[in-house]
């Protein structure tokens, strides 16, 4: 707010906010029209702004990240010419206003300032927070109306895909767009429809609460930087492969276990792929009883099937699916059912049965999917030796980033300090479901986010110029943007007086 004042000589006259978001399961298979589990962090990115006023600017629209240390400020043209560029944090906006640009009055432009509390680059979300805040505020701005949820999601995931070379998924501009407070969202990633979870919803009454833990590892490997857009490719030519023998198919969405199984007999028959052994359990489930490499299975149904293919079927099938495709497809089939079946659980109060298909589910994305990097397996394996907790995986698109950990309310504490004694780097926060992109009212004294956090973070630097600070106190995350009034004497005062612990960031 005081940003734009001091930028802009007025005050904004819209304020807007959508939210980061954790998965609690249902990993990379957004992108294959799966299921996915996700809710609504407290962490928020805040729009504030106006149209143009300046006539000398009259074309021009200006936006400044206050989550940027340089090349803070953009500047484009909202018309058909836009395009991606430099600074490369602004192509979420720009991508954004070239979805909504039709609904725009004719040389529309406007100034904003954008600060956020969404860790960047954690799997929290923070590019669709940017997105549909984006979306939200032109909406508001130019009042335009009868955009739906999903209509907003579409076009922010379209924004990503064109102006960020992201080929994601519906799932985070969808939970950011369309969270509703207090619940998680079982998304149908096919229809878009959802289903709104409530925890211990049909539990027993007087079954205790469990608590999320995000743990951020603070850590980022970008190896080649194509990975995600990868596994979208890998999973392609898994339901190419699969298409030849089902061509109902259209995604791995559509796949049961025994068609891949199927498949995969068929292949060649090499003992070292045979490194784990999967059992069918109950409905289209698969349970790892070991694991061990790859989840490359024999599925004896499956192999008498394929001895009574004819010889030309049989060279057909060896040559259509790869290891390597194999797996993928394995996880998220696998995936899915876990996905469903959790969200079932979650609402029964069966906290042990979400934990245990939250740990297997971290497991298939380490095996099969390949997305994990030693700092989150070192985190899920230290929260799984931990009494109290139900179950820990990575979420978010992987190669760091954060992990989610589900727990009894009472070990919270002790998950925390383990956590934190065996990888110092981590924060954790506490978090419950919050609400999806709204308007702000501008003169409330903004940002003031309820929902519960940590009181753990990392310890105040003695800096005196943050530019802003956001707070954590049991229960409720403060954030306070460019107020002068905060020095490292004054905070250090709030510490000792109300125990509050803060986090510094730029
Ligand atoms: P995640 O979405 O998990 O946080 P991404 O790599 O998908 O990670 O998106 C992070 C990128 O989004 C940042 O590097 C930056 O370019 C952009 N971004 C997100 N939030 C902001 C913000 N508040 N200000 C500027 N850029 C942002
Ligand atoms: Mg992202």
């Amino acid at each position: 707010m005081s940003r734009f004042v001091d930028q802009y000589g007025r005050k904004p006259v819209v304020a807007v906010f959508a939210p980061g978001r954790v998965n609690l399961i249902g990993e990379h298979v957004d992108y294959n029209d799966g299921f996915v589990l996700p809710f609504a962090l407290p962490f928020r990115t805040i729009i504030v702004g106006d149209v143009v006023r300046n006539d000398s600017h009259a074309q021009t629209s200006s936006v400044t990240s206050c989550n940027m240390i340089s090349d803070h400020t953009a500047t484009f043209t909202c018309d058909s010419s836009l395009t991606k560029g430099e600074p490369v944090w602004a192509n979420y906006v720009k991508g954004v206003v070239s979805q909504y640009v039709n609904d725009l009055p004719p040389g529309s432009a406007f100034e904003a300032v954008i600060m956020s509390d969404v860790p960047l680059g954690s799997g929290l979300s923070s590019s669709a927070a940017l997105e549909v805040a984006t979306a939200t505020f032109l909406e508001k701005l130019y009042k335009i109306d009868a955009i739906s949820g999903v209509t907003k999601a579409k076009r922010c995931q379209l924004a990503e895909h064109t102006f960020a070379d992201m080929p994601c998924g519906i799932m985070d501009q969808s939970v950011s767009a369309m969270a509703q407070e207090g619940t998680l969202l079982l998304l149908d990633c096919r229809t878009k429809e959802f289903k709104l979870v409530t925890v211990g919803s049909k539990a027993p009454s007087g079954t205790p609460l469990p608590v999320v833990v995000i743990c951020n590892s603070n850590v980022k490997h970008t190896l080649s930087g194509s990975e995600y857009p990868d596994r979208v490719r890998q999973c392609k030519e898994a339901v190419a492969a699969l298409q030849r023998t089902y061509p109902e198919i259209t995604a791995l969405r559509d796949v049961t276990l025994e068609q891949l199984e199927f498949l995969n007999i068929c292949d060649a028959d090499s003992d070292a792929k045979n490194h784990v052994t999967a059992v069918p359990t109950s409905g289209d489930f698969v349970e790892k009883v070991a694991v061990k490499g790859s989840s490359r299975t024999r599925h004896t149904a499956a192999r008498g099937k394929c001895e009574n293919k004819s010889e030309g079927d049989h060279t057909a099938l060896v040559s259509s699916m790869s290891e390597l495709a194999y797996r993928r497809a394995h996880h998220c089939i696998t995936e899915d059912a876990r996905t469903v079946a959790a969200a079932h659980a979650l609402e029964e109060g069966n906290y042990i049965l979400v934990g245990g298909l939250m740990t297997q589910s971290h497991l298939s994305l380490q095996y099969d999917y390949e997305v994990s990097c030693d700092e989150l397996d070192l985190l899920v394996l230290t929260a799984l030796g931990i009494k109290g907790v139900y179950g820990a995986r990575m979420t978010g698109g992987g190669f760091g980033g954060c992990t989610v950990n589900l727990v009894r309310a009472d070990c919270v504490d002790e998950l925390i300090s383990q956590l934190r004694q065996t990888y110092p780097a981590c924060e954790c926060y506490l978090s419950t479901p919050s609400s999806g992109t709204d308007e702000l009212p501008l003169d409330s004294a903004m940002p003031v986010i309820t929902g519960a956090v940590s009181r753990y973070g990392d310890s105040f630097g003695d800096d005196t110029d943050a530019d802003w600070l956001s707070v954590r106190v049991d229960g409720v995350v403060m954030s306070i943007v460019d107020n002068p009034w905060i020095t490292a004497a004054s905070v250090a005062a709030a510490v000792a007086v109300f125990g509050i612990i803060i986090t510094r960031r730029r």
